[in-house]
């Protein structure tokens, strides 16, 4: 028995369309495929068999309308279970060693403690917006904007889609004393050469890989080789 596939308008690769819809996400690409009313219709051969799955499709939300993408998603990450807890035996410590010392009236030790304060406060944002705080990637009118919220975040320049070379995904790699921490991100080289970070401190590198792989289906760019790329 032959297995009914459809071929991606995108990417071109052979797609089982998921039971009784008459739309979905290219699993490769993330290209918007309409099932044909006479589907199913002839077997195709894949035409890349290099081709991998997007590794986190589902925690995308993905809108075209026209030539406008709307990409969004959540941070929520197991991350935010590590850094919660920290975040708050961080902040009580402080707390009681605060009550201490204002309790002997010598009041100086406070001075030496900003510092902490200042750590404490940025962990209590920072677990906050990893658990409120989305990102929305839109490309509109020739231009491809990045926006983080609704909490505050630094947020890359927007870029004309016309001043776009290539798109990668790069692995940084941090080694400390007793551990090594590894980020990544979703670079843009403009025509000029000039890099420009797209998103940045990612846990893994799903999202960046597929955000490039969607980016690069809707502006029509070929995926090429850069050097410095994480391919891992
Ligand atoms: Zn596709």
């Amino acid at each position: 028995m032959s297995v009914k596939r459809l071929m991606c308008p995108g990417c071109s690769a052979p797609l089982t369309p998921p039971e009784g819809r008459s739309q979905f996400f290219c699993q490769f690409c993330g290209a918007t495929v309409i099932v044909p009313q006479e589907f199913p219709p002839s077997v195709t051969e894949p035409k890349d068999e290099t081709l991998h799955p997007l590794p986190s499709l589902d925690r995308i939300a993905i809108k075209r309308e026209g030539d406008r993408l709307t990409l969004r998603w959540q941070w929520r990450t197991w991350i935010a279970f590590v850094l919660i807890p920290f975040a708050l035996f961080w902040n009580g410590l402080l707390l009681i060693m605060t009550i201490g010392i204002v309790s002997t009236f010598d009041l100086w030790p406070l001075l030496f403690l900003s510092l902490f304060y200042g750590v404490g406060l940025f962990l209590l944002y920072f677990c906050a917006a990893l658990l409120v705080n989305g990102t929305t990637i839109t490309v509109e009118r020739g231009v491809i904007a990045v926006t983080h919220g609704p909490l505050p975040w630094k947020t890359p320049a927007t870029v004309p889609v016309d001043d776009i070379e290539q798109f990668y995904v790069k692995e940084k790699i941090q080694r400390g004393k007793d551990n090594t921490s590894v980020q990544y991100s979703l670079e843009l080289i403009r025509k000029s050469g000039v890099n420009v970070t797209l998103l940045s401190g990612e846990y893994d590198a799903d999202i960046p890989r597929t955000i490039e792989r969607l980016l690069e289906t809707h502006l029509n760019i070929a995926d090429r080789p850069v050097k410095g790329e994480f391919t891992g």
